[in-house]
């Protein structure tokens, strides 16, 4: 089970490389040639690189045990780093809005080259992979997350193919096509602020998990045959819902195949016993 955790973090840093390139790609041809739309994408894809950050650091500080400064460990400055990050994204999102509503009223000339054209093409063309990639890597360890985080992708990719048609539009003599797709991913950008600020607000809201809870989900994962031993059990609070990490001993004769299916079995022994368990 460590080694599927591994391979779920891999991915996400992947995923979070490839969408870095494509950010600063977009932001820098978005201020070279005057395009809000390029721009405003680009923001966008920065925005997914903080909040695949976010995520990475999540899982980082919940194995951190905690110490004299931190008695319920770190989970809140995590929290709180996320409600800045967020606050952050949420002005950059106003920012390109409020651009794009002036380039609508008064459209401004874009520089236009097979540089710029190309941009939202690399761009639809990566996040194309990353998605399949993601979804493909996500049913494989059975990640909801990482499902997701894939079909995320595709809406970045859809971007992108707005961004080139509004140009190829600017092109042909629509100089609005430009501004008014900047705005409309302007309004994305605001959405995936104000997901993670509720995402951080809500564990704000919860506290740690009681250690009894963390002393029956040991019973009920021992109780599942084929497991030997439980070494590590982290839980936490997430809006409401338990996210359960564990590491399990399993005899070193079990095959990957029957892994799984002591996987499954404890994860439906977690969920029949703590419905609030979310994922596991
Ligand atoms: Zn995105």
């Amino acid at each position: 089970m460590k080694q599927k955790k591994n391979i779920g973090q891999t991915t996400a840093f992947i995923s979070a490389i490839g969408n870095a390139v494509v950010s600063i790609l977009k932001i820098v041809g978005g201020l070279i040639s005057g395009s809000i739309g390029l721009l405003s994408d680009g923001i966008h894809s920065l925005a997914d690189v903080l909040s695949s950050i976010i995520v990475w650091v999540g899982l980082k500080i919940s194995a951190k045990p905690p110490d004299v400064e931190h008695p319920y460990g770190h989970y809140k400055a995590e929290n709180i780093a996320s409600l800045f990050v967020a606050l952050f994204i949420a002005a950059a999102g106003f920012e390109t809005l409020w651009d794009s509503i002036n380039k609508i009223m008064v459209p401004e000339e874009i520089i236009l080259n097979m540089w710029i054209f190309s941009i939202p093409l690399i761009s639809a063309f990566l996040t194309l992979l990353l998605a399949q990639y993601k979804k493909i890597v996500g049913k494989k360890i059975h990640s909801p997350s990482l499902i997701a985080e894939g079909e995320h992708s595709l809406i970045d990719t859809l971007a992108s193919i707005s961004v080139f048609s509004g140009l190829i539009f600017y092109s042909f003599g629509f100089p609005l096509a430009d501004p008014i797709i900047g705005m409309v991913i302007s309004v994305l950008i605001v959405w995936r602020s104000y997901e993670i600020g509720r995402d951080a607000i809500l564990s704000l809201m919860d506290s740690l998990l009681e250690p009894e809870v963390l002393d029956k989900i040991r019973e009920i994962v021992k109780s599942v045959d084929g497991v030997i031993d439980v070494e590590d059990v982290k839980a936490r609070h997430a809006g409401g819902r338990i996210l359960v990490d564990l590491t399990i001993l399993v005899p070193p004769e079990v095959e990957v195949r029957r892994a799984y299916v002591v996987h499954d079995e404890i994860i439906n022994r977690l969920k029949k016993e703590i419905p609030q368990i979310a994922m596991v």
